[in-house]
């Protein structure tokens, strides 16, 4: 960041801060989302939000190498008390938060005190990849699905929690249960300005999913915190919880974080229309092939937890093969060929990811591995219907947390696109956790990390 774009961000933030003011806002909450998948904060008071425009606000890198319960390891890059990071907020991302009276909200990105971009900032990564695909006239769309598990906070810490309601797999005696609470997360999100496109009872108890309007890479991974935050603001105001980990239940079906990704050429989606497969283009094609190709790798990031391998089962709707079919479910990419008629609808869903993913990391590595798809034009094998786990003869994606990280630490596609700083620091802090909760029992991890996203 230069001088004079922070004295340009300071000039506008200094506007937008007697707005926020005049409107009772008297703290902004400066997020950004570690490699362990938490979204770490620091908050100003309005009055200081020019200050902090111009100048950033401190945070140390070590935070790069925490994992979700806080410990902190170390890479060959980041680690230690030495150190010292600005953190930017994203002004245009500047949003009054309907769920915490007196508070707004903008992401941050992450730059060194001499004012170069941190090598090893998430969303700056997703930003760079985003600038990738358009160097070569490519741009995606992409959207994060949520879902979450609403408990009372008077039950268990451990084990089987007490659920917020009875009603059984989307079923409407759910949303009569808790209709005013899913009122009022609707209506938090819309007077954010956040488009809903769907909220409904999922399969778990008490689960529920929300999913908003597609975005650029960068503006969908902000989307998931701030749709996530929201969620946990109206819940607590309710007297509820809202748990967002992999899994709440160790037995029973998780919580994804589904990515749908379309892919345009100027005003086109390539998704439709084309002589590819499912009627996509073959540079759809080769994109979603590329992304298949990396999936084992991908994993890593998308589904990060040791928790997440316990959702990461056969027949529960969380795409654990590598393989692609058009609306299939249980495939690790459902492609969502939509509407004949609707230009826009066409998609892929990612299936695999989870809800302790860093979003960023997620948009930003799913571009990569799209884009080498495409320049090493690759195809995609034959679509796959019915539940992959009745064939036989599918690959599966790697089954535990240890497998995950040497899928990859040995992706050279990965390191090149994320920088060494920021892939050293992701494989210090899955090993950490792989190595925290080796041996442990599953619903120990299920309870250790269902709270901490
Ligand atoms: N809850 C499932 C998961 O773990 C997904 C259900 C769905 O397809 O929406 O990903
Ligand atoms: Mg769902």
């Amino acid at each position: 960041m230069h001088r004079p774009e922070r004295e340009r961000a300071e000039s506008a933030a200094r506007q937008e801060a007697a707005q926020l003011t005049a409107l009772g806002v008297r703290a902004v909450a400066l997020t950004w989302v570690d490699n362990a998948g938490i979204t770490r904060v620091k908050a100003v008071p309005t009055a200081r939000l020019a200050h902090a425009a111009r100048w950033g606000v401190g945070m140390s890198p070590v935070f790069d190498v925490y994992l979700t319960d806080d410990f902190a390891v170390t890479s060959r890059h980041i680690g230690g008390p030495d150190g010292d990071l600005r953190l930017f907020p994203d002004l245009d991302r500047l949003t009054v938060l309907a769920g915490q009276r007196g508070w707004a909200w903008a992401p941050v990105d992450r730059f060194e005190q001499d004012g170069r971009p941190y090598a090893a900032c998430q969303r700056q990564f997703a930003r760079r990849m985003t600038a990738r695909a358009a160097e070569r006239g490519l741009r995606l769309r992409m959207g994060f699905e949520t879902e979450w598990v609403v408990v009372t906070r008077d039950g268990p810490e451990r084990g089987e929690p007490r659920y917020a309601c009875s009603g059984p797999a989307y079923g409407m005696t759910r949303v009569v249960e808790l209709s005013d609470y899913l009122r009022d997360v609707l209506d938090a999100l819309t007077a954010q300005r956040v488009e809903v496109l769907q909220i409904h009872p999922e399969y778990s108890p008490g689960q529920f999913e929300v999913s908003v309007a597609a975005a650029d890479p960068v503006g969908a991974a902000d989307l998931a915190v701030l749709v996530r935050e929201t969620i946990r603001a109206v819940s607590l105001g309710h007297g509820l919880d809202a748990l967002f980990g992999p899994v709440v239940d160790a037995g029973a079906v998780g919580n994804g974080a589904h990515l749908h990704l379309s892919l345009l050429r100027e005003d086109r989606n390539l998704c439709r229309d084309g002589d590819g497969p499912c009627g996509m283009t073959s540079e759809c094609a080769a994109f979603l092939a590329g992304v298949l190709r990396e999936l084992p790798a991908l994993l890593a990031l998308g589904a990060p937890s040791p928790a997440s391998h316990l959702r990461l089962r056969p027949s529960h709707w969380a795409g654990v093969f590598a393989c692609w079919g058009p609306e299939n479910r249980e495939a690790a990419i459902r492609f969502v060929p939509g509407p004949p008629d609707a230009e826009d609808q066409a998609n892929a869903e990612v299936k695999c990811f989870d809800g302790a993913a860093n979003p960023y990391l997620v948009t930003g590595a799913v571009i990569a591995a799209g884009l080498a798809g495409i320049e090493a034009g690759l195809t995609l094998p034959p679509p796959v219907t019915g539940d992959p786990a009745d064939g036989g003869g599918q690959e599966r994606l790697p089954e535990s947390p240890g497998a995950a990280l040497d899928r990859f630490t040995r992706s050279e596609l990965l390191r090149e696109a994320l920088g060494d700083p920021l892939f050293e620091a992701v494989a210090a802090v899955r090993r950490g956790e792989v190595r925290r909760y080796e041996g442990a029992a599953p619903q120990d991890v299920a309870d250790a990390t269902r709270r901490r996203y």
